[in-house]
């Protein structure tokens, strides 16, 4: 990673930097002493479902018992009162880029790799799939956090999104990005390919580098941009399921989804934002076998400030400085100038806007696991932890039951990621991933922005915010 922000730094000077709030350090209870959530409501994400009144206490990082409160408690644990609280797994977030930024054109900002993943925890987010992301960056990541150096959620990789030449996402930084920022953010987050071999050589790279999926986009930033072909990709799929691993591809419109999930591609995040997709194509992307994390957010984010009238939630004016959030303001956007070809897929976004939610209502009538995903720090204004609680309450408001919206953001996308794993649900024995919020998410969505407690692997986070008004 060094290398090329240092050139970034040589080439055009020093790019925009910002003073990140404090936000959590662990652990705040020493691990020996046994929490016990006190008089909880518990949403398990078993077939168990939602308990009332009940004390949950964990030892060391396993959830030890779940049980009606009432009964005795050991003499040295500490209490967390949990009457009116709802106790869930720790949230999944199905689609991050722990080494990108939710920087917009204008305004090119260093990675910040601790503050985005304390942004995470603190929003109540203990595991992400990064899907698209810096492979060294990843990979030091990955051992600083086996060696208890680094205070960040449980993740898995991808590497860099392999693409055609020409091809997203390179084509839209170099349309989008002042050169050399493009040159370098493309080089860092995507390798262009132009042949099957070159492709398969590139799955087997990452794979030897610890990547347990691989990524890829069928889609097209600016418009009429190069797109894989059924004959450049699904070679490139199956060497990834010849050797164990699955693929995730970005998409955009119904013909991309179909095109990409026909290859034998196991993940669609972006959904459909670009038309209208029909019940029948619904029903064949769900014979063929896919799960699709939609992040309506991101597109409402885009377009909201293509209209001028972004802004952030309380919890991300709560995670994020002011000086950073006030990038996206209307005054700061209306200054702004972007290229033909960016304007010409926004308004395209624009046109397509009312179907955005439709689709994933159908995608779910028709039976297709909806896994809830945020694009942190991979799109403008999509900040870490504060872009998936709102793509909660999004998914909500497009038709999911909430329930289903919750299981979509816990144990079904963790066992798409481990199938044998032991977390994603509150249950005796699981790995106490936990997290507390104000209220009931049952009833309303809303209070997944009042997390007052995370537990990651059984570790008490010290929140070091005031809790959100
Ligand atoms: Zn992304």
């Amino acid at each position: 990673m060094l290398r090329p922000l240092l050139a970034l730094v040589l080439l055009c000077g020093c790019p925009a930097s910002h003073v990140y709030p404090a936000l959590i350090r662990g652990p705040a209870t020493p691990a020996s002493v046994p929490l016990v959530f006190h008089d909880v409501r518990v949403f398990t994400a078993t077939e168990a479902g939602v308990l009332e009144h009940q004390d949950v206490v964990v030892v060391g990082d396993r959830i030890v018992s779940i049980a009606a409160t009432g009964g005795a408690l050991a003499p040295n644990a500490r209490l967390i009162e949990g009457a009116g609280k709802t106790l869930l797994p720790g949230l999944v977030d199905f689609h991050v880029h722990l080494t990108g930024t939710p920087s917009p054109p204008w305004h090119v900002v260093f990675p910040d790799l601790d503050h985005t993943a304390h942004s995470l925890l603190y929003a109540g987010i203990t595991t992400v799939q990064d899907v698209g992301g810096d492979l060294d960056a990843l990979e030091e990541l990955k051992a600083k956090a086996a060696s208890g150096q680094w205070l960040g959620p449980h993740f898995t990789y991808a590497g860099k999104i392999i693409t055609p030449d020409g091809s997203y996402p390179a084509s839209y930084m170099r349309e989008a990005l002042p050169w050399p920022v493009s040159s370098i953010a493309a080089g860092r987050f995507s390798n262009e390919i132009d042949s099957e071999s070159a492709g398969i050589r590139e799955v087997e790279q990452r794979i030897a580098r610890g990547a347990s999926i691989i990524k890829v986009a069928v889609a097209q930033v600016p418009l009429h941009t190069p797109v894989y072909t059924r004959a450049l990709l699904e070679p490139i799929v199956k060497a990834a399921h010849a050797r164990g691993v699955r693929v995730v591809a970005h998409t955009d419109s119904p013909e991309h989804a179909l095109l990409a999930a026909r290859s034998g591609v196991d993940a669609l995040v972006h959904g459909i934002h670009l038309g209208e997709l029909t019940v029948e194509q619904a029903q064949e992307l769900k014979a063929l076998g896919v799960v699709v994390s939609p992040t309506i957010d991101v597109f409402n984010r885009i377009q909201d400030m293509a209209e001028f009238k972004y802004a952030p939630t309380p919890l991300e004016q709560e995670i994020y400085p002011a000086d950073y959030l006030a990038q996206f303001s209307p005054a700061v956007v209306r200054g702004q100038k972007l290229s033909d070809g960016m304007m010409e897929w926004i308004v395209a976004l624009q046109q397509h806007a009312p179907h955005r939610a439709e689709s994933v209502k159908r995608m779910y009538e028709a039976g297709i696991p909806i896994f809830a995903g945020s694009d942190a720090s991979g799109s403008a204004a999509c900040w870490a932890g504060g872009a998936l609680i709102d793509e909660l309450a999004l998914l909500v408001k497009a038709g999911l039951p909430p329930t289903e919206v919750l299981l979509g953001a816990t144990v079904r996308p963790a066992r798409w990621i481990d199938a044998k794993g032991d977390w994603g649900m509150v249950s005796a024995g699981a790995r106490a991933d936990l997290i507390l919020v104000d209220g009931d998410p049952v009833a309303d969505i809303a209070v997944m922005a009042k997390v007052t407690e995370v537990l990651k692997s059984g570790v008490r986070l010290e929140r070091l915010r005031p809790a959100v008004p």
